[in-house]
């Protein structure tokens, strides 16, 4: 097992890279802490997979190094990184049975054979492939066949971590979310570091104790799945994190003051961020609550006057969608609350106001 750092990595696919645009990864620094389980979240052509890969030595990087417990391992190919890596899709040998799959990987490291078969037999049962240990691989199903490329991945004891790159995109979802809380309970078991690519939050929160999110080709925050939702350091993440996400509203702010399409709203703390700075306050849906109106704006600075556009009852809880001038927010109340039929009067919690200055987070009494 090991702790692995990169260091000023960049990687393009392109020749001649020029512009920002060009590189698949943009100037990356980060030290994944060995036995730790980690995510790696982010939408699809974020660089997730690109990344992994410079990890695992199947790309050599533009720039920058990566090592592994301080031994820099940028030019070494991947056999002697001593990585496990699971792909999207099954890699297996048809012709050989799930067993033989399984035991492979240890046969090739030279493990003997009584400790092959004790290993083999441990990880059937995990995947729930007992039945199956003698069957052709080539007879399996699709979940089947990726449960084994896991097993492979998994059944190693001496790599220095786990890769694992959207592994459970073919897995039924009652079979991802048996197979998700397993490698949880794996990775507490033997701590090997593992890096979970997902672009799924449910996975990547569940998953991990530290989730990576990753925006066109840059890491823009590292975080406990609480710090993404309470603290989002970039527009991003509040608004990819959550569902329905943060929602984010064009605002000039002066000290404790916002003032929205020309409704003042105060905000706990104090900001002062550059006149020139693109600024925009961020709510969660969870976070504001909604009541009905008599048609006069009550002198309470916080009520903003909305119209209700869409009313969605999602079991426990109703999302509102609601216009304030061009924008629309998004709210969620618990169900039973009464909701205003068309105009109504939205107020967000002080507290959970953040402020953003071109996308970044500022802190409370700061300037950008
Ligand atoms: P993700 O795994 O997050 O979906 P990728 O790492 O696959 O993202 O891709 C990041 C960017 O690099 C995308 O713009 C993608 O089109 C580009 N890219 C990925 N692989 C290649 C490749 N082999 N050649 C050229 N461009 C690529
Ligand atoms: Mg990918």
């Amino acid at each position: 097992m090991a702790s692995i750092a990169i260091e000023n990595l960049a990687h393009s696919y392109i020749e001649n890279p020029v512009r920002d645009a060009d590189y698949a990864l943009k100037s990356i620094n980060y030290e994944w802490t060995d036995g730790g389980a980690y995510a790696l979240l982010g939408p699809s052509g974020c660089g997730k997979t690109t990344l992994l890969n410079v990890i695992s030595g199947l790309l050599t990087p533009s720039q920058g190094t990566i090592q592994f417990n301080n031994r820099n391992v940028t030019s070494l190919p991947p056999e002697e990184r001593n990585i496990a890596q699971v792909f999207q899709f099954p890699v297996i040998y048809d012709t050989m049975t799930v067993a033989e799959n399984l035991a492979f990987p240890l046969a090739n490291r030279g493990l003997d054979k009584t400790e092959i078969t004790t290993r083999v037999s441990q990880m059937l049962e995990t995947l729930d492939l007992s039945t199956k240990a003698g069957k052709r691989a080539n007879k399996l199903t699709a979940d089947e066949k990726q449960k084994i490329s896991l097993g492979r991945g998994l059944v190693r004891h001496d790599v220095n971590a786990i890769l694992f790159d959207e592994p459970l995109t073919v897995i039924d979802p009652l079979m991802k979310w048996e197979l998700r809380t397993q490698l949880k309970e794996i990775h507490q078991q033997l701590r090997h570091t593992m890096i979970y690519v997902t672009h799924d939050q449910t996975e990547a929160l569940t998953f991990a104790e530290k989730v990576v999110v990753m925006h066109e080709g840059s890491v823009v925050q590292v975080g406990t799945p609480e710090e993404l939702f309470n603290e989002p350091e970039h527009t991003f993440v509040g608004y990819f994190i959550g569902s329905p996400g943060m929602n984010i509203l064009p605002v000039t702010v002066d000290g404790s003051h916002a003032t929205i399409d020309g409704f003042p709203v105060s905000i706990n703390g104090f900001y002062t961020p550059s006149k020139d700075a693109r600024t925009e306050l961020g709510i969660r849906p969870e976070h504001i609550s909604i009541k009905a109106t008599n048609g006069t704006r009550s002198p309470d600075y916080n009520e903003l006057p909305v119209r209700v556009k869409r009313v969605s009852d999602i079991g426990r809880q109703i999302v509102i969608a609601v216009t304030l001038g061009n924008h629309t927010i998004n709210l969620i109340v618990p169900e039973g609350t009464s909701v205003p039929e068309k105009h109504a009067f939205i107020t967000f919690d002080t507290e959970r106001i953040s402020i953003f200055a071109n996308d970044r987070r500022l802190s409370v009494a700061s300037s950008s």
